[in-house]
């Protein structure tokens, strides 16, 4: 069975690396010259939106996936029409619109921060009014690792950002949360789902830099909340796939932030830190195999390369510490690898991550994950 995936970035390439020894071959459908993933399998190269590379990728494709959002939705939508596109071209548009993914929390009863729609024909003062201030204006589409919106402060910067960002935009109150977290879970071709533990994740730039997994202090309530939220969205696109919803804790509340209908950054710990990948559950979800048990092994970290690449010597002489790399020429704001660690408690795992963190370009100290800041360290539950 081949599996077409639209993109052939990292994300292609580590699906590929889960989906060869399960039997399955790989197309990727690729604007880019070396694509990360042109050594796992063909390439069809053209844009998203050129009609003749799709019909070319659904030619050899027996599945379609993807492994970004900006693969325009109409584009996905056709090539259903010829091959099954797992996950649902449905859930790809949702993801695609900030207003409609949280008009959809909305309606599935999902807490989110409060949100109106502005820019083009909406009075920016009622968006205002409705979410208070501070507040957060984003773009509708293309936002992404931090891109495309600003924090505001008063009317007068909410108009300034409004007017800079311009064309369709939302604007959400600004929640004060205590930390970020995403629950990653994967729903099969038989409707089972099955998820990851809740990942605890830190930003810098708007770009995810360290990942904790078990998020630490996250009771079995918080877990079943997070599960109940991803499910009921799952249920809504008959979906089929990994799914990832990026959450705010706030005491013991979470509002969901965005999804993504792909495997997901937060999710990468489980290549090393779980019984089965997200990478591996996704091929099994949308070529039609059982789920895998998700099960973590031992505590996890993951800390993404941004940018430059260390020597590999270094990052592979630490022990414990697992490299993952992309094969992309550097440059700033890049994912160029990740690196997982994983040891059998939260001390060791943190002390190995620091070693790590201290071979990459990162100017800061490594975020601290939470147990270290709130609470008596502690062996993680796992
Ligand atoms: P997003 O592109 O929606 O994932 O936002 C990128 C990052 O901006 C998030 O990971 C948060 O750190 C921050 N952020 C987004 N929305 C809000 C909000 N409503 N309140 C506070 N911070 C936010």
């Amino acid at each position: 069975m081949t599996v077409g995936v639209l993109g052939g970035g990292q994300l292609a390439r580590m699906l590929a690396l889960a989906g060869i020894p399960l039997g399955r071959r790989f197309v990727f459908l690729e604007p880019s010259l070396r694509p990360p993933a042109g050594a796992l399998g063909a390439v069809v190269r053209g844009a998203y939106d050129d009609a003749a590379a799709l019909e070319r990728l659904a030619g050899q494709a027996d599945v379609v996936t993807l492994e970004f959002e900006a693969v325009p939705a109409e584009a996905a939508r056709a090539l259903g029409a010829r091959v099954p596109v797992r996950p649902s071209p449905e859930a790809l548009a949702t993801a695609q619109d900030r207003l409609a993914e949280k008009q959809l929390f909305q309606q599935l009863g999902i807490p989110t921060a409060s949100f109106r729609p502005a820019g083009a024909g909406e009075r920016w003062e009622d968006a205002l009014a409705a979410t208070g201030l501070p507040a957060v204006v984003k773009t509708r589409r293309f936002g992404y690792d931090g891109k495309g919106q600003a924090v505001v402060r008063s009317p007068a910067e909410a108009e300034a950002a409004m007017e800079a960002l311009g064309g369709e935009l939302i604007v959400e109150s600004f929640v004060d949360f205590d930390r970020e977290l995403s629950i990653v879970g994967a729903r099969g071709a038989d409707g089972t789902s099955v998820f990851y533990p809740l990942t605890e994740n830190h930003h810098r730039e708007g770009i995810l830099r360290a990942s904790y997994a078990p998020a630490p202090n996250a009771p079995p309530d918080l877990q079943a909340e997070a599960e109940a939220m991803a499910r009921r969205i799952m249920e809504r696109f008959d979906y089929k796939g990994i799914l990832a919803v990026e959450l705010f804790q706030k005491g013991n509340r979470l509002l969901a932030n965005e999804i993504a209908p792909r495997v997901h950054n937060s999710g990468h710990w489980t290549m090393n830190g779980a019984a089965a990948s997200q990478f591996e559950n996704h091929v099994r979800a949308v070529t039609g195999l059982p789920l895998a048990r998700p099960e973590p092994f031992r505590p996890s970290a993951m800390l993404n390369i941004v940018g430059e690449l260390p020597p590999p010597a270094a990052l592979a002489a630490v022990q414990g510490a697992h490299m993952h790399l992309y094969d992309k020429a550097p440059r700033p704001g890049r994912k160029l690898g990740h690196v997982n660690v994983t040891a059998a408690g939260a001390e060791e795992t943190d002390e190995i991550a620091r070693r790590i963190w201290s071979l990459l370009p990162e100017s800061t100290p490594m975020p601290a994950p939470s147990w270290q800041r709130d609470t008596p360290v502690r062996a993680l539950a796992v």
